[in-house]
C-alpha cells in the first residue's frame, strides 16, 4: 500500500537519510527506531512531501507521492501526526478535531469514535487546546489525524515528553487502532514502546537502515542495543 524505494533527504550539505526503502501493507504496524539525529523524522517528512527528497519510487496505492501535493495526501488516506503535536492552542479541542476532517463532510466525521477512544477529549471538548496537558495534546493530535479516516497513519515520536502511564495509554490506543485494521508507521526513540506496538521494525543509524526484522527478534538483538546505547 505504501511503498518507499531508495528515499534520500538532504538539507543543503547535510545528509539526513540515504537509500531508505520499506513497504507497509494494510493492517501492518511498522516501527522506525534509532538514536537522536538518525534520520527518522526526515524520513517521515519526506514521505509526506515536507522535506527535500529524492527517491527511486514513492507510492501510496495508486498515488505517486513524488507528484502529489502534501495537502492532498490526507484525502487519499495517509494520516500524519507530526513531532511536537502542533495543535492549534487558541482553538477549542472540538474545533481542533473538526479541522482534521476538513477534507470530508463535517456532518459525517468520526468524532464520536475519537471521543470513545479518548474520553478525556470529550470531557474537555470546549477547552482551549493550549490549556491541555502534554499527554492530552498528544491524544488530540492523534484524534485529529483519525478524523480523516486514514488507512495508514504516520506518527512521529508520540511518546515524547509523556509520563510512563500516558505512554502506556497511547500504546494501548495504537494497538487497538492497528487491531481494527489501521496500518501504522511509528517513529520513536522509545524502543520499548515501539517493540510493544509494532510487529516489524527498521533501525536507523546515520541516515541509513542499519537493521530490519520482527520487533520480537530486534528486542533481543545485541546489534540493536549497540546502535541504541552507542556501545
Ligand atoms: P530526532 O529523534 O532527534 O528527531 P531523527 O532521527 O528524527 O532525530 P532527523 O530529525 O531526521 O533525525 O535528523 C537527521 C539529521 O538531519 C540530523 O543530523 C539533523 O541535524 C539534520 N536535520 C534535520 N532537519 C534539518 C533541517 N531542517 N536543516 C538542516 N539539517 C537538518
Amino acid at each position: 500500500m505504501l511503498r518507499v524505494e531508495g528515499l534520500s533527504v538532504h538539507y543543503g550539505g547535510v545528509r539526513a537519510a540515504h537509500d531508505v526503502s520499506f513497504t507497509v501493507v494494510p493492517g501492518q504496524s511498522l516501527g522506525i527506531i534509532g538514536a537522536n539525529g538518525a534520520g527518522k523524522t526526515s524520513t517521515l517528512k519526506a514521505v509526506m512531501g515536507l522535506a527535500p527528497r529524492q527517491a527511486r519510487g514513492l507510492r501510496f496505492g495508486e498515488v505517486d507521492l513524488l507528484k502529489a501535493a502534501p495537502h492532498t495526501l490526507v484525502r487519499h488516506g495517509l494520516g500524519y501526526v507530526p513531532e511536537g503535536r502542533h495543535v492549534f492552542p487558541g482553538l477549542p479541542v472540538e474545533k481542533n478535531l473538526l479541522l482534521g476532517a476538513y477534507t470530508s463532510s463535517w456532518k459525517q466525521t468520526p468524532i464520536d469514535e475519537v471521543y470513545e477512544l479518548f474520553p478525556v477529549l470529550k470531557e474537555m471538548r470546549h477547552r482551549l487546546a493550549g490549556a491541555l496537558s502534554g499527554g492530552q495534546q498528544q491524544m488530540l493530535a492523534v484524534g485529529r489525524a483519525l478524523m480523516c479516516r486514514p488507512k495508514v497513519m504516520l506518527l512521529d515520536e508520540p511518546s515524547m515528553g509523556l509520563s510512563p502511564i500516558l505512554v502506556a495509554e497511547i500504546a494501548a490506543v495504537l494497538k487497538r487502532l492497528n487491531d481494527d485494521g489501521l496500518a501504522i508507521v511509528l517513529v520513536e526513540q522509545n524502543a520499548k514502546l515501539t517493540f510493544e506496538v509494532t510487529t516489524t521494525c527498521l533501525v536507523m543509524e546515520n541516515g541509513e537502515i542499519a537493521a530490519t526484522g520482527t520487533s520480537a527478534d530486534l528486542r533481543h538483538d545485541p546489534r540493536v542495543r549497540r546502535i541504541y546505547l552507542g556501545l
